[in-house]
């Protein structure tokens, strides 16, 4: 087994934290407090390829595997979960799909621009009854002369309604099977369709710099030659972007959990209590070598699932495992840094307040904790 990353891997690390620390970090506090989207941030990304990193050159992307863009999620995430989510969100779940079921043409008209980092793309799977039963969706796409008329709401999507998005991919209901079961297809709409319209963006109790909004399509009309691969894929369709989604989260709780580490590491070497630094008390030594061992193995385990992508084996049970362990990780790793905090840890001027209402979305984003479980447990054979 090689556990080196590769030179251009390393690369990809070495640019994303140092344009982490300078670009990101100094101001993820006033964004956060502000739910202020960082639009210059997010186009200095893509000006960088980080909103492509793992397409092919051909369709505009940078040619990165799938390690690389683990390892760049991970920094963004630590230094603002929220541009993390938002590079992840945009990459796993809204140019993604159309790289791999997209066709041709499509992949030139609407990938290309996502990977070349100037526009931003959704994915609205998720509906007010239809969470984690995510086949339970109700917004319908009826075909009729050459055009899809689709009608319904989405709920909660990541990146829907930012100045520079320029559309999202959706399940609809396009019919019924032959066993009466329904027909779910994706559908590609472009922010400018007519009948399709945003909410105001949600106020958050985390990830509040990016833009989470609810989806309304009032005979939204959509034409024919925009469904996404073949008509009544669109379930199939779904649960193959979470897979990959799920490494990405994995790689944003990662990256969280090891800002909670620095923090929570530094502050325990200053703050000094009964006439020393509270680093020597045992007591909080153990919370952050808990989180030190926590965090290398959660590292290794979404690197381990982005490595089985890059070789194109199967990873669906790799990526579960580490999203659930990571995302549950991240949440000890809040809770331990405010912790070794003490009350200034309560307090907003202290970043790890910030970690700690931050972490719990990756518990239950792309999938709950309650879902990976039932997602491995399928896998083991129950
Ligand atoms: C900030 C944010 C961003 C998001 N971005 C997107 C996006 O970009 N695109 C998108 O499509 N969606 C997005 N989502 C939606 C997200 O994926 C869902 O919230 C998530 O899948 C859970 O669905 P739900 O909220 O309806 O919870 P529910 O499914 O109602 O779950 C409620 C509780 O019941 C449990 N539960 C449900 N079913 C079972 C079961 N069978 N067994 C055991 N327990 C069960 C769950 O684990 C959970 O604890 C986002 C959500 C948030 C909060």
């Amino acid at each position: 087994m090689d556990f080196d990353l590769s030179n251009d891997q390393l690369d990809v690390q070495k640019l994303c934290r140092e344009f982490a620390d300078a670009e990101i970090a100094p101001h993820a506090e006033e964004w956060d407090a502000k739910a202020e989207f960082p639009l210059d941030v997010v186009k200095k990304m893509g000006s960088l390829g980080l909103l492509g990193l793992p397409f092919p050159e051909r369709y505009g992307g940078a040619g990165a595997d799938t390690v690389s863009y683990a390892l760049a999620v991970m920094e963004i995430g630590r230094a603002d979960a929220s541009v993390g989510v938002t590079m992840a969100a945009h990459v796993s779940l809204g140019a993604s799909p159309l790289f791999m079921f997209g066709s041709e043409e499509q992949k030139q008209r609407f990938l290309v621009p996502l990977a070349q980092g100037q526009r931003l793309w959704a994915f609205g799977l998720t509906e007010a009854q239809a969470g984690s039963d995510a086949g339970a969706t109700k917004t319908t796409a009826d075909l009729k002369n050459g055009s899809w008329t689709v009608n319904g709401t989405k709920c909660f999507i990541t990146n829907a309604g930012t100045p520079i998005t320029a559309g999202v991919t959706i399940t609809a209901v396009t019919g019924r099977g032959e066993n009466g079961r329904t027909e779910i297809s994706n559908i590609i709409v472009p922010q400018d369709t007519p009948g399709y319209s945003r909410a105001k963006p949600y106020k958050k109790m985390g990830w509040r710099a990016s833009d989470t909004r609810e989806l309304l399509f009032q005979n939204a009309q959509v034409p024919e030659d925009h469904l996404l691969g073949p008509r009544g894929k669109g379930f199939r369709q779904f649960l193959d972007t979470l897979d990959g989604g799920r490494i990405s989260i994995g790689a944003l709780s990662v990256g969280l959990a090891q800002a909670c580490y620095d923090a929570a590491a530094r502050y325990a070497k200053e703050r000094h209590q009964f006439g020393q630094a509270i680093a020597k008390f045992q007591a909080v030594q153990f919370q952050l070598v808990d989180m030190a061992v926590e965090i290398d193995l959660a590292r290794t385990a979404v690197l381990k699932a982005a490595w089985l992508k890059d070789k194109g084996r199967d990873f669906a049970q790799a990526a579960a495992i580490a999203k659930l362990y990571s995302g549950e990780l991240s949440r000890r790793c809040a809770n331990a840094a405010v912790q070794i905090h003490g009350g200034y840890g309560f307090m907003d001027e202290y970043p790890v307040s910030r970690y700690w209402r931050d972490c719990k979305i990756n518990e239950i984003g792309e999938g709950t904790n309650e879902v990976q479980r039932m997602v491995i447990a399928r896998q083991l054979g129950f």
